[in-house]
C-alpha cells in the first residue's frame, strides 16, 4: 500500500504527476473529451478494461487521473475516484456498496448537506440511516448495526460541531460487524490526519475547501485504502458478475481496488458525476501548498481561538486545540498538527448580537464557504444548516448562536483587530 517512501510535503508537491523527458513540468490539463486512437481493437481492449487508458472523459480524464494519484498517495490509499463535488462524493461513496433495502450507521454530527442526503435523499432511494451519537460506546454502535447495514459513516471533523472522531473506537465497532468505515477527512486534510492509519477504509473530501484552498472549484474524491474483505458475504456486488459490464467481478479482475473500480466503470459511467480537467488542474494546484497553508491556518486559528475565549463580549468558543476543549484529547491524538482554521464561537446576547458582529466585520467576509485562504464567517443555523429541523440542528452540534469562523491566512494581528472592532461596535 504505502510503498511511496516520501513524506507528505513532498508528496503534495511532487506526487501524481512525473513528467517525461521533455514534457511540461507543470500538469498539463486535458481539456478534452475524447482521446483519439490508430485502430478499433484499442479502444474495444479500453472498454473492456483489459489495459489502462482514457476513451471518454466522463470515465477518466489524465489531469484528473494525475489529480486522483496525488491525493491517493497523500491519504496512503491504493486508488481514488473524483468527482464534481464534495456532495457527488459522500453520494456515490454509499451507493456503491448500499442499495433500496440497505441500511447505513453514520456518527451524527455531521455537514448539513450530508444530513439532507442521507435523511432525505437516501430514504427516498430505500436506504435507511441510523444517527448515533459520536460519544456512543461500542455497544451502543453495534446495537445501531443490523443484518443489512452495509457501513458506518463520520466525519473526522465535523463541519461545524468540530467533534473529533475517535477513529480506533469506530473502526473496530464496524470491522468486528464486517462493515467498512467510510469517513470525511475534509476538514482534518491528510497532512492533519490520515484516517486510514487509525482503521478507516474509504476516505471522501470535499476538495472545495482547503484542498483547493483558494475557492476556485466545487469538487470531491473517494479514496479506497484498499484490503477490506468485501467477500465476507455481504457485499454480493463485489463479489458477483457485473452484467452491466460485460461479467466483471469486482473483486477477482481488480483485487487491488475492487471498490474504486467499481465506482467508476458503474457508478460514474451512469450517474456522470466526474471533476472536470480544469477543477482538477486547480485543485492540484491548489494541493500542492496545502502543508504550508494548513500549518498557517491551524496557527492562526488556535491564536484566533485564544484571543476570542479572552474577549469580553464573547460567550463561549469551541475549538479542539484550546485546552477547554471537551475535544482536546481526541485532537491530541489524532490531530496532533493542529485542528485545521475553522473554530465556532457565540456572542454573549445570542443569534442576534452575533448577527450584529458578523455585519461589523471588514476583513472577514461573510460567505458560505469554509477552509479558503481568506478568513469568512457563516452562521449555519440560518445558511448552511437552514433546512434541518431543531433537532437535527441539536445532532449536528449545532446552537443558535453559533458562528462559524473559518480563519484564513492574513496576518493574526489584522484579523484580531478586525474581530476586537465588530465585537465592540
Ligand atoms: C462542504 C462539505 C461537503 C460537501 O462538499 P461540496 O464540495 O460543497 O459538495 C461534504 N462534507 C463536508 C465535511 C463539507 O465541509
Amino acid at each position: 500500500m504505502n510503498s511511496n517512501p516520501w513524506k507528505l510535503e513532498t508528496l503534495a508537491v511532487q506526487a501524481g504527476y512525473t513528467p517525461e523527458n521533455g514534457a511540461p513540468r507543470v500538469t498539463p490539463i486535458a481539456q478534452s473529451t475524447t482521446y483519439k486512437y490508430d485502430d478499433a481493437q484499442s479502444v474495444a481492449d479500453l472498454f473492456d478494461l483489459k489495459r489502462p487508458g482514457f476513451f471518454y472523459t466522463r470515465l477518466a480524464n489524465p489531469t484528473v487521473d494525475c489529480f486522483e494519484k496525488k491525493i491517493a498517495a497523500l491519504e496512503g490509499g491504493v486508488a481514488a475516484v473524483a468527482t464534481s463535488s464534495g456532495q457527488s462524493a459522500n453520494a456515490l461513496a454509499m451507493l456503491n456498496i448500499a442499495r433500496s433495502g440497505d441500511h447505513v450507521v453514520a456518527i451524527s454530527s455531521l455537514y448539513g448537506g450530508t444530513v439532507s442526503l442521507f435523511t432525505n435523499t437516501f430514504k427516498k432511494m430505500g436506504i435507511e440511516f441510523t444517527f448515533v451519537l459520536p460519544t456512543a460506546s461500542p455497544e451502543e454502535i453495534a446495537g445501531a448495526i443490523r443484518p443489512n447495514t452495509k457501513a458506518v459513516f463520520a466525519e473526522v471533523l465535523a463541519n461545524p460541531a468540530l467533534v473529533v472522531l475517535d477513529i480506533e473506537k469506530i473502526a473496530a465497532a464496524a470491522h468486528e460487524n464486517g462493515l467498512p468505515l467510510v469517513v470525511d477527512n475534509t476538514f482534518p486534510t491528510p497532512f492533519l490526519c490520515r484516517p486510514f492509519e487509525f482503521g478507516a477504509d474509504i476516505i471522501t473530501h470535499s476538495t472545495t475547501k482547503y484542498i483547493d484552498g483558494h475557492a476556485t472549484s466545487i469538487g470531491g474524491i473517494v479514496v479506497e485504502k484498499g484490503g477490506f474483505d468485501w467477500g465476507n458475504g455481504k457485499f454480493p456486488e463485489l463479489v458477483e458478475r457485473d452484467e452491466s459490464y460485460h461479467g466483471t467481478v469486482y473483486m477477482r479482475d481488480f483485487p487491488a481496488s475492487p471498490y474504486s473500480t467499481k465506482l467508476r466503470v458503474q457508478w460514474i459511467r451512469d450517474i456522470g458525476n466526474p471533476m472536470m480537467p480544469f477543477n482538477a488542474f486547480l485543485s492540484m494546484l491548489g494541493c500542492e501548498t496545502l502543508h504550508v497553508r494548513m500549518e498557517r491556518h491551524c496557527q492562526n486559528a488556535l491564536e484566533m481561538a485564544r484571543f476570542l475565549e479572552s474577549h469580553p463580549k464573547v460567550g463561549w468558543v469551541n475549538y479542539p486545540g484550546l485546552e477547554s476543549s471537551s475535544q482536546h484529547a481526541l485532537a491530541k491524538k489524532y490531530l496532533p498538527k493542529g485542528c485545521s482554521g475553522v473554530l465556532c464561537f457565540g456572542v454573549k446576547g445570542g443569534s442576534k448580537a452575533g448577527e450584529k458582529v458578523m455585519n461589523s466585520l471588514k476583513l472577514a467576509a461573510i460567505a458560505v464557504h469554509v477552509a479558503d485562504l481568506r478568513t469568512c464567517v457563516l452562521h449555519p443555523a440560518s445558511m448552511t444548516h437552514r433546512q434541518l429541523n431543531e433537532q437535527e440542528l441539536i445532532a449536528a452540534g449545532v446552537s443558535p448562536d453559533l458562528i462559524r469562523l473559518s480563519v484564513g491566512l492574513e496576518h493574526i494581528d489584522d484579523l484580531k483587530a478586525d474581530f476586537d472592532q465588530a465585537l465592540n461596535a
